[in-house]
């Protein structure tokens, strides 16, 4: 049997708002449901608790509650916020399994960036999960996606952000990450 692993991308994400500044922010309502609620101010290092409330609360939200809940990791990098990937037997009936999103523990995002990145990624899981795009790339299908998604609910996924202005985790210890990324 053979399989093979696809992908991922990552993207760091810009500093919308800024820090220190607690706003309590609501999004749209749609069909008479009030959505994702955040506090944009708030900083917040990636964990397996926040990653999977976020999560669902993306996937009740924008997603019509439509992907099944993925395995959630951690990754110590600084030259990326978050992957996408998953398992793909291409022998046995096309199977696709073991879909994870991992964050990065380097960066104190916000609030805001948190859901953007967590939606950027559930992006490439609906498109693979669905058999729309099972390459994890930024094509025509993710960048409709991610169009609509802006669109919808004032989300501001994109390919790629700015990481220079990005806060670094207060425990995040140089050296680990600094060998993390050689390997
Ligand atoms: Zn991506």
């Amino acid at each position: 049997m053979a399989s093979w692993s696809v992908v991922i991308t990552v993207v760091p994400m810009c500093l919308a708002h800024t820090v220190g500044i607690a706003t309590v922010v609501f999004d749209f309502i749609m069909c008479g449901r009030a959505v994702v609620q955040r506090n944009v101010g708030e900083l917040m290092v990636a964990d397996a608790d926040n990653m999977r409330a976020t999560f669902i609360k993306c996937n009740n939200a924008y997603f019509e509650g439509k992907l099944p809940l993925p395995n959630f990791g951690l990754v110590h990098r600084y030259d990326t916020c978050a992957y996408f990937h998953y398992n793909y037997d291409r022998w046995f009936g096309c199977k696709f399994y073991d879909p994870i999103i991992q964050f990065t523990d380097y960066y104190d995002f916000t609030e805001k960036m948190f859901v953007d990145l967590m939606c950027h990624e559930m992006i490439h899981y609906y498109l693979a999960y669905y058999g729309i795009d099972r390459k994890v790339k930024h094509g025509k299908e993710f960048n409709e996606m991610a169009d609509c998604l802006n669109k919808k609910y004032r989300l501001h996924i994109t390919e790629d952000y700015d990481k220079s202005t990005l806060k670094r985790s207060a425990d995040a210890p140089l050296l680990k990450y600094w060998l993390s990324n050689l390997f």
